[in-house]
């Protein structure tokens, strides 16, 4: 395949030899020469040197991924191939741990190739692409999986743009469908998977460490607020392991429905647990106004949100989130506070809550910090790719 030369800046000329695997505009001269998503690049310095080979893919973050320093290195489908059959070797242990039979089995860079990943939910994988060009690749990907003897079938979503929308659209691409719902196991738990329907299958993987610490040793005999709760998933986890009740606030309607089946699924009576459908920000007001407090309480929302009334964007309103969680948070108690905003760092995270605490005139402690678990994996060049944070604070007087 023909190679598109870009002149890097002197400047960002180290951060790649070093291995920074995302190719962004600013450290190119320029990027006219790019015409089609999907096209392969080589990356030179200003004396026309080879230093790095990648492809041309438009994400917000940057404009492709670099996936080789290596000039003789052939992309081809043996060089997918390659990587897609070592990323598996490295999750053996996953594969063969029958208590858990959900996890990620490629992640996009932190496996040497960004732009999409691959979960693998008991028997089915299912692929997100995070841009037409690494789309392009898709056979690739596709006949490294088909191959795979345990492989069930292929499911993907598009997470691009394609006609100026994100399309809902029925993602089953090979093999045999997935029963609806599909239910897997996380260390021994039940979830219910839709594959089929939108981008959000019904568990983020990614906080599989997090709900057993829950479970394990801060559920027991307290009272717990789960915020932002999606599926209930935290919820689950806390039930079982011998929370007093639960209670899972969550805007959309779908939360309802589908928090129940998963109180269900695991034998528990989701009648003795609290389920509101609600804006997080109206029912901090009623719980302030009915003087409600809980021992234990997780906070857990997406990055950007927008609801009729409210907008909140992790970076700028952090801080004010946390400060209504204090507020209800008993002496004593727990907030798990999480956030998947790759925009800012552990540090800058752990300042927000500094913040929240000294304004609220309170006292805390840190007593438990969580990053991506082992199979979403990530590379030290790429801090921003290692995007979850989770710390657990005790709230003190
Ligand atoms: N914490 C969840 C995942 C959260 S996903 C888990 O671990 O499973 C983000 C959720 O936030 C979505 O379900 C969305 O409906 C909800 N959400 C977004 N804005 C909200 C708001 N203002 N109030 C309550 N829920 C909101």
């Amino acid at each position: 395949m023909k190679e598109t030369r870009l002149k890097i800046r002197n400047k960002f000329l180290k951060r790649y030899t070093q291995g920074f695997p995302l190719i962004i505009k600013d450290a190119l001269h320029h990027i006219d020469p790019l015409k089609e998503e999907g096209q392969m690049i080589q990356l030179i310095d200003e004396k026309n040197k080879f230093i790095a080979k990648g492809y041309y893919g438009l994400q917000n973050k940057g404009i492709g991924w670099v996936l080789t320093l290596n000039e003789k290195e052939k992309i081809n489908e043996a060089f997918f191939n390659k990587k897609i059959v070592k990323a598996i070797k490295n999750r053996e242990a996953f594969y063969s741990n029958a208590h858990t039979t959900a996890f990620r089995v490629f992640n996009g860079e932190g496996d040497g190739i960004g732009g999409f990943t691959i979960d693998y939910f008991d028997g089915y994988y299912l692929i997100n692409w995070y841009s037409e060009g690494i789309y392009a690749f898709k056979d690739y990907v596709m006949n490294a999986l088909k191959k795979l003897p345990h492989c069930k079938g292929i499911y993907e979503k598009r997470r691009f743009d394609t006609s100026g929308k994100f399309i809902d659209e029925d993602s089953f691409v090979w093999g045999e469908e997935a029963p609806e719902p599909l239910v897997v196991k996380e260390n021994d738990v039940n979830f219910a998977i839709y594959l089929n329907e939108g981008a959000m299958v019904g568990v983020f993987l990614d906080q599989r460490e997090v709900r057993k610490k829950i479970r394990e040793k801060y559920a027991k005999g307290k009272n717990v607020l789960n915020t932002f709760s999606y599926t209930g998933a935290f919820s689950i986890f806390a039930a079982l392991g011998g929370a007093k009740k639960t209670t899972s606030v969550d805007l959309a309607n779908r939360s309802l429905s589908k928090t129940i089946e998963h109180f269900s699924l695991n034998g528990i009576d989701y009648e003795t647990q609290d389920i509101i459908v609600e804006d997080v920000f109206h029912y901090f007001k009623y719980a302030e106004k009915k003087n409600l407090k809980f021992d234990l309480v997780i906070l857990d929302p997406p990055s950007f949100a927008k609801s009729k009334k409210f907008r909140f964007s992790a970076a700028k309103d952090y801080k004010d989130l946390l400060k209504s969680i204090i507020n209800i948070t008993e002496k004593d108690g727990t907030i798990v506070a999480s956030t998947n905003c790759a925009t800012f760092d552990m540090k800058k995270f752990k300042g927000f809550i500094d913040k929240a605490f000294h304004e609220m005139g309170k006292k805390y402690e840190i007593v438990e910090e969580y990053r991506l678990p082992k199979d979403f994996r990530t590379v030290k060049e790429f801090r921003e790719g290692n995007y979850l944070k989770v710390v657990f604070i005790k709230v003190k007087k």
